[in-house]
């Protein structure tokens, strides 16, 4: 009946949680279990969706081990969550990358790089790539506008295609097809997720070393997240600047471009840094080590993109230029690769379930 062990040690689970509710003020999970009474493989990953594994429902459960029920709320949830984003991966034929994710991850990044750094060596006179480029257009007489343009397009086009397609299953197969969205449950949505208002242990802050809600992981999701979206920002105004203006990268220090990319940058790596750091810290009791190297390969891919950004930031007037580019954009283009097989789809999905709760509580 359930199509993975997991999803039905989570379906044992949850039939106990919804005969105890002890938890049902902790989070999403709970309330959204108690509109049930039997869960579907889908129900099941739609609520291990919902969990933002703060740990609280752990150590506060009677049933917990060494009790004979073995209660585990926050692992057996991970381990659902992870099957979740190899079972609706665009294509099928690449879901087996969520099994090795972290070593994908890193051979991708290792030669995406390799690959700038040889094609640059290959297309670009050396002394252009080795020497001082300064003002409008230096990067680009190391690499065409037109070919970069043309290359992060695609491989930023497949990605987004993929995600929708991994998007459209996972809405489907949480049974949310066909219901009527209003803009308030996206709105909702959009605060819960901003806010990571799960990730509180309701109300009194998210475990990782212990059962003491000590520690910042939140700020560090924040961190990070909302770099990423002003290194996006600053793309898009970037791209503007190129398309309607005229006006070629690099850009000056008070452009709002490269102001906006230095924040982003340094949340990106302050974040990530503070994210592996409690990944390393946290409680065996509440941790799953079958996703370890997917995580650690996410946070350390977007912690490579920011650090790669700002060094090229900060010495892009030197003859070092070519070689940082080549890496940075390196980075880049194997985070876009990746993007639909790894970490990152955590948040289309977690958000896809932050509507779907939203839809429930308002019916
Ligand atoms: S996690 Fe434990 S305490 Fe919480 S609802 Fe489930 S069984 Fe009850
Ligand atoms: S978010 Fe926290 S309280 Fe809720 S199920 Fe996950 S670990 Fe338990």
């Amino acid at each position: 009946m359930f199509a993975t062990d997991n999803l039905a040690e989570a379906d044992r689970l949850m039939r106990i949680c919804n005969a105890c509710r002890y938890c049902e003020g902790l989070c999403a999970l709970f309330p959204a279990m108690e509109k049930r009474r039997t869960f579907s493989n889908g129900d099941l990953n739609y609520l291990a969706n919902l969990c933002h594994q703060c740990g609280a429902c752990y150590y506060d459960c009677q049933y917990a081990p060494p009790h004979e029920f073995d209660v585990n709320v926050p692992v057996t949830m991970s381990k659902v969550r992870a099957e979740s984003y190899a079972a609706y991966a665009w294509p099928r034929a690449l879901a087996p990358i969520f099994e090795k994710n972290g070593l994908m991850i890193a051979l991708t990044a290792a030669l995406s790089v390799a690959a700038f750094l040889i094609g640059f060596m290959a297309w670009s006179d050396p002394g252009v790539m080795f020497s001082v480029q300064r003002g409008e257009g230096a990067f680009y007489a190391i690499m065409p506008h037109n070919t970069m343009a043309a290359l992060f397009g695609a491989a930023f086009l497949y990605s987004i295609v993929a995600l929708v397609m991994g998007f459209r299953a996972f809405w489907s197969d949480i049974g949310a097809n066909g219901s009527r969205v209003e803009g308030q449950s996206i709105w909702q949505a959009i605060k819960d997720a901003g806010q990571l208002r799960y990730l509180d242990g309701g109300g009194i802050g998210c475990m990782n070393e212990s059962e003491k809600p000590a520690d910042r992981r939140k700020h560090f999701h924040h961190a990070t997240f909302y770099g990423f979206l002003l290194c996006l920002a600053a793309t898009s105004v970037a791209t503007i600047y190129h398309y309607v203006f005229g006006w070629e990268a690099p850009y000056s220090w008070y452009s709002l471009p490269v102001l906006l990319g230095t924040v982003g940058g340094i949340g990106l790596v302050v974040g990530a840094i503070g994210l592996l750091k409690a990944k390393w810290k946290r409680a065996g009791e509440i941790s799953n080590p079958s996703r370890f190297g997917m995580d650690t390969a996410f946070v350390a891919m977007l912690f490579l993109v920011g650090a790669s950004g700002l060094i090229l930031l900060f010495l892009r007037t030197t003859p070092a230029m070519g070689t940082l580019l080549a890496v940075h954009l390196g980075f880049v283009f194997a985070f876009f690769l990746t993007m639909p097989y790894g970490k990152f789809v955590h948040g289309l999905y977690r958000f896809g379930a932050l509507v779907r709760h939203a839809m429930e509580e308002r019916t």
